[in-house]
């Protein structure tokens, strides 16, 4: 039947009136007969996008990033996409992003070429089959799609990647509306996605929405208003010899003492400290997922062995700093954070993970916190960690700062990392470098060396002074 007369007869008279609409595969034919069925597609769109487990304010939406360019081309057939975009201001991350993925090959290029981001495949994947047409081209070829039949729409579900359970909303005149799944998160837990598709037109004889809106963990990721589209637009993106020789990196930890009874964890890209009192240890931060707090544990065990880590302190809600908050819990560690964090861990580290079990999700355990609103010590008479909360900065509305007063030891993250030993010093001092600075002199801190989360590693002072022209 023309796709316009069954419209019609749709609305006429109602959805069984195409014939085939009251199953699965009947109603992911009659939606591909209404939008059309491209091998690859284009589009270019302007609007937002929101950095994802950034909030200022742990809890609240995750931080827009307004967008001057944005464009996507997808090879379904291929497996492959291509996103470029460039935020209007700098801050979070860089100007500009260029991300690919084909199949289980993933990548950024940037200045110096492409760089591998395996881990990312599997997620960029997902959202080629999240798109109105990768939906039903993912529902169609997974063969196993169920319907669920609603008032005035019809869901289609159907595993993509052999894991991820897609719902896809086809309404009464045969358009992808909402197209939603569940990923793992190492701080949330099962994670919702949910992308809405509203205000189609044609572009040639392919239907593609107007508007395009993705939440993430609950609030906006992506609010795209469309300006272009090319159905079929040719897009071939071979994987790069370094992307497809490219191994995921093991995890790896480095212990360097810093000073008696305390350790600098290196190894990754972010850092944690560890600080040994006389009957237990203490771990500041707890960074990225699982993985990486396992090892940073079975460091601080081999270091130190026979002792319970009783403290973890954070330095902030950050996802990529407290990815393994749950990791910590589950070892039975009393969490030590701002006290604003305290109302949202409280639920973020007993949410359910059945899609990437953890060890919470598999036998989870109450939290404990010690919420830090001004000053908090953890001291045994001789080793003593100070804790101190501030108002952050314009990265992130809370840090905790960790001190230790003996070595004259600051712990931090984010307001400053010390990039190579002979750098220049920046034309402009960072402002955040200089309100870590300026904290320290309010707290009057006594520092002799910064311990950092990021970064080559310890250093003295002297050098943040010099980037901040102090
Ligand atoms: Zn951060």
């Amino acid at each position: 039947m023309d796709k316009r007369l069954c419209l019609a007869a749709v609305l006429a008279v109602a959805l069984a009136g195409c014939g085939r609409a009251n199953t699965a595969a009947g109603v992911l034919e009659d939606a591909q007969e209404m939008m059309g069925n491209p091998n690859s597609i284009q589009f270019t769109a302007t609007g937002m996008s929101a950095f994802f487990g950034q909030a200022l304010t742990a809890g609240e939406a995750w931080p827009r990033r307004d967008m001057t360019s944005y464009t996507k081309a997808i090879n379904y057939e291929q497996r492959s996409a291509r996103e470029e975009l460039n935020f209007a201001m700098p801050q979070f991350g860089g100007q500009q992003q260029n991300t690919q993925v084909n199949g289980d090959k993933a990548w950024n290029v940037g200045p110096n070429g492409p760089a591998p981001q395996l881990a990312a495949a599997e997620e960029r994947q997902l959202h080629i089959w999240l798109t109105p047409h990768g939906f039903l081209k993912g529902a169609q070829a997974a063969g196993n799609a169920t319907l669920t039949e609603g008032e005035g729409s019809n869901t289609v579900s159907f595993t993509a990647l052999g894991k991820f359970k897609v719902d896809g909303t086809i309404d009464a005149t045969n358009h992808v509306t909402r197209v939603e799944t569940t990923i793992a998160n190492p701080v949330l837990g099962d994670t919702p996605i949910v992308a809405t598709y509203s205000d189609y037109m044609a572009y040639g004889d392919v239907m593609f929405p107007r508007r395009i809106q993705v939440e993430q963990g609950g609030f906006p990721l992506w609010d795209l208003t469309v300006t272009g589209v090319t159905p079929n637009a040719a897009l071939d993106l071979p994987v790069p010899d370094n992307v497809q020789s490219a191994t995921i990196p093991p995890v790896q930890t480095m212990v360097t003492a810093i000073a008696p009874g305390a350790w600098h964890i290196t190894g990754g890209s972010h850092h944690s400290v560890l600080v040994e009192f006389a009957d237990y240890l203490a771990v500041v931060e707890a960074p990225l997922n699982e993985e990486r707090s396992m090892a940073v544990i079975a460091a601080a065990k081999k270091q130190v062995p026979n002792k319970p880590i009783r403290y973890l302190v954070t330095t902030h809600h950050h996802f990529d700093h407290s990815g393994g908050l749950r990791t910590y819990v589950n070892e039975g560690s009393t969490i030590v954070t701002h006290a604003s964090n305290v109302p949202y861990f409280t639920k973020t580290v007993m949410m359910p993970a059945t899609l990437m079990p953890d060890l919470q999700g598999k036998s989870p355990k109450q939290p404990t916190f010690e919420a830090v609103s001004d000053k908090y010590t953890i001291t045994d008479g001789k080793q003593t960690l100070e804790v101190y909360a501030t108002g952050g900065d314009t990265h992130t509305a809370e840090y905790t700062h960790a001190y230790l007063p003996g070595p004259r030891i600051l712990i931090e993250a984010d307001a400053w990392s010390p990039g190579p030993a002979d750098a220049p010093p920046p034309p402009m001092p960072p402002p955040n470098a200089v309100t870590l600075y300026d904290e320290i002199q309010r707290l009057k801190l006594n520092v002799a060396t910064i311990a950092p989360i990021h970064g080559r590693g310890a250093v003295p002072v002297a050098e943040l002074r010099k980037v901040i022209g102090r």
